[in-house]
């Protein structure tokens, strides 16, 4: 499963992902932690992000590109993989498709966390709070004026990605507002129906493609024999109707898709989840 998470800085994406790699079994790629990791070990790439990361600002496009890429190569990654923090940019995720498509990947889905930006403050403090509470060193980015700066970030150049992500039908906007637990529940039932359909998808095709050889054989035996060898053609194309039928059928079952888990729909958006009371903290 190839996956990535969306949404602001304090939305929980870290906590989700975590809880998807226990459940998975696949690797979260989090450019973030990979970059504070380099900035920890002094890095020529950890240099380059240490001040633009402490400010709030985004660390160049072909820094973080070439991070992913190589990262993507790693064993580890061969069963599938969360992105969290990136693509935070749209050429970043043009750079993803291509990236992907080189290396002959697919992406299953794209998870927003849809959160109320009044509260990221208060779950930023949280997640401040709890790392002094386990007595590790707060993140230099997580205070009020960085967060400001971070979430116009978000929003300028990160929130254009639900769009671009929605056209492509890959968008599922999960309530990030509910507690963890009902967060976790509420992505697990998205991609179980995305997979779901997905494998339909993949049932309908290959029936397809069967009845494709089986009329293109029957077609060659008739034709075997007669004038014109041309003809044994003419009926794969009529027999090869079923398939050009099922691919049209495999966009409106890749809309279906999205449609599944969703509890309101809006301009090929998909919102899931339930408003609850419960209030969600970052990791
Ligand atoms: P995060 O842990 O995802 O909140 O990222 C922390 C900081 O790392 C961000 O504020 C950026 O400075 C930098 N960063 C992480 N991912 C990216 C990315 N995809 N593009 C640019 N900068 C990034």
């Amino acid at each position: 499963m190839r996956l990535i998470l969306l949404g602001p800085p304090g939305a929980g994406k870290g906590t989700q992902a975590g809880r998807l790699v226990e459940r998975h079994g696949i690797v979260q790629l989090s450019t973030g932690d990979m970059l504070r990791a380099a900035v920890a070990a002094g890095t020529p790439i950890g240099l380059k992000a240490k001040d633009i990361m402490a400010a709030g600002g985004l660390v160049p496009d072909e820094v973080v590109i070439g991070i992913i890429s190589d990262r993507i190569d790693q064993d580890d990654a061969a069963q599938g993989f969360i992105l969290d923090g990136f693509p935070r940019t749209v050429p970043q995720a043009e750079a993803l498709d291509r990236l992907l498509k080189d290396k002959g990947f697919d992406l299953d889905a794209v998870v927003e966390l849809k959160v109320n930006e009044g509260a990221l403050l208060d779950r930023v403090e949280t997640r401040v709070a709890e790392m002094r509470a386990r007595g590790e060193e707060p993140r230099a980015d997580d205070n009020a004026e960085a967060l400001a700066k971070r979430l116009s970030a978000y929003r300028a150049q990160t929130e254009p990605l639900v769009d671009y992500y929605s056209e492509k039908r890959k968008l599922l906007t999960v309530d990030g507002m509910m507690t963890i637990d009902e967060v976790t529940r509420e992505i697990g039932r998205v991609l179980e129906a995305v997979r779901a359909a997905d494998a339909k998808k993949g049932t309908k095709a290959s029936r397809a493609k069967r009845t494709v050889k089986t009329g293109a054989k029957k077609a060659a035996t008739k034709a075997k024999g007669s004038k014109a060898a041309s003809k044994a053609k003419a009926p794969k194309k009529v027999a090869a109707k079923p398939a050009a039928k099922s691919g049209a059928k495999s966009d409106s079952a890749k809309k279906a898709s999205a449609k599944k888990p969703s509890a309101k729909k809006s301009s090929g958006k998909q919102t899931v989840g339930k408003k609850a009371s419960g209030k969600a903290t970052v990791a």
